[in-house]
């Protein structure tokens, strides 16, 4: 019997940042140049975490994603994935990554038995990506990218935060690159998340208007009608193309949310705009055993009543970003910190 909120929603799938550290500074994530990090002590250790996911897994998660930060800046990550892979409750075990680190790493990950990657992957333009990320490192991206597919990632996916006025003239030629190499891209509605302090409604393009502007260069657009629960509805070109709409912002997905999200330290959050959450870390390091951690989350679970996104609908979003000063206090509050 699944285990489900208050509004019969099962907790399926877990989203782990294993670091909040990042090695870009994307203006829509990370635009500071500097930030105040989780201190080292308060992080997990991969033996920490299997035994968070252990206890995940017996309420019934299935679905992994390693995310961050820059999950790659993890030292020995494949030692993770190694640990995570070998447990038969995991049936999908995938990492988000910005990929700079990607093309030193990919055989490792997939040595280790981690079964998809998904690629962050904003522009093309080598100056466009410098200017956005504060790095020069499209082209380490891109050899990534290369990586990956060399390495047998076959169902890789590549996402791009689309935004007026900076990235929305490259939806062709993304669309055309994914397709090329084989990938699928997924465009993501720019959100009003902690750290996305730039974030204007204006900047925001919408999933109508996407397919608009890819019907208008593509000819019709089909939508493919599938039961899942993944925040990405999936389209159709008249070419066999096929790609993704993540629209969080103006058309959000609350009501089949299935994710929840650990961070490095082992918080606890219910949903990506929550602004607390719960701290499994103080009693796996005081000895819960797995089925007292079990119990805890379940009783969390089942009280589950989050909309984050649903209730921003009806907000001024203008007056809801988080303050500078605000997130600079509390960490937890970034995208960062708490995984994409
Ligand atoms: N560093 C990794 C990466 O770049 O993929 C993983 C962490 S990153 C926070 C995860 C995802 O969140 C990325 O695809 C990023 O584009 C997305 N993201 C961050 N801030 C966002 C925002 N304001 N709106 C929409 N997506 C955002």
């Amino acid at each position: 019997m699944a285990l489900l909120d208050r509004f019969a929603r099962p907790l399926r799938s877990l989203r782990i940042s294993v670091t909040d550290r990042c090695n870009l500074r994307c203006q829509y994530c990370m635009p500071e140049p500097d930030y105040v990090w989780l201190p080292r002590e308060s992080l997990l250790t991969f033996e920490e975490m299997c035994a968070l996911v252990d206890a995940f897994t017996s309420c019934g998660v299935d679905r992994v994603r390693l995310t961050g930060g820059e999950p790659l800046l993890r030292r020995d990550l494949p030692v993770l994935i190694e640990s995570l892979a070998s447990r038969p409750g995991i049936a999908d075990l995938a990492l988000t990554t910005n990929g700079v680190l990607l093309a030193q790493q990919a055989s490792a990950l997939r040595a280790a038995g981690l079964h998809r990657i998904t690629v962050s992957l904003d522009t093309l333009q080598a100056d466009r990506f410098h200017r956005l990320t504060r790095m020069k490192e499209l082209s380490s991206v891109l050899a990534g990218i290369d990586a990956a597919v060399g390495a047998g990632f076959t169902a890789l996916k590549l996402d791009t935060v689309l935004i007026r006025g900076v990235n929305d003239d490259e939806i062709v030629a993304l669309l055309e690159y994914a397709s090329g190499i084989g990938a699928e891209l997924r465009f993501i509605e720019y959100m009003d998340v902690g750290g996305a302090t730039r974030w204007t409604g204006g900047a925001v393009v919408s999933r109508r208007e996407m397919l608009d502007r890819i019907a208008a260069h593509y000819g019709a657009v089909l939508p493919i009608a599938e039961q899942s629960s993944a925040p990405a509805d999936r389209f159709l070109l008249p070419d066999g193309t096929t790609f993704g709409i993540i629209s969080s912002t103006t058309e959000p997905f609350c009501a089949s949310c299935d994710r929840s999200r650990l961070t490095a330290d082992g918080v606890w959050l219910l949903c990506l705009y929550a602004s607390t959450g719960t701290d499994l870390r103080r009693p796996l390091r005081a000895g819960a055993t797995r089925e007292e951690l079990g119990r805890l989350i379940q009783t969390i679970w089942s009280m589950r009543a989050d909309r984050g996104a649903e209730e921003r609908l009806g907000m001024d979003r203008e007056t809801t970003l988080i303050p500078i000063r605000t997130l600079k206090r509390d960490a937890h509050l970034e995208m960062h910190t708490r995984g994409g």
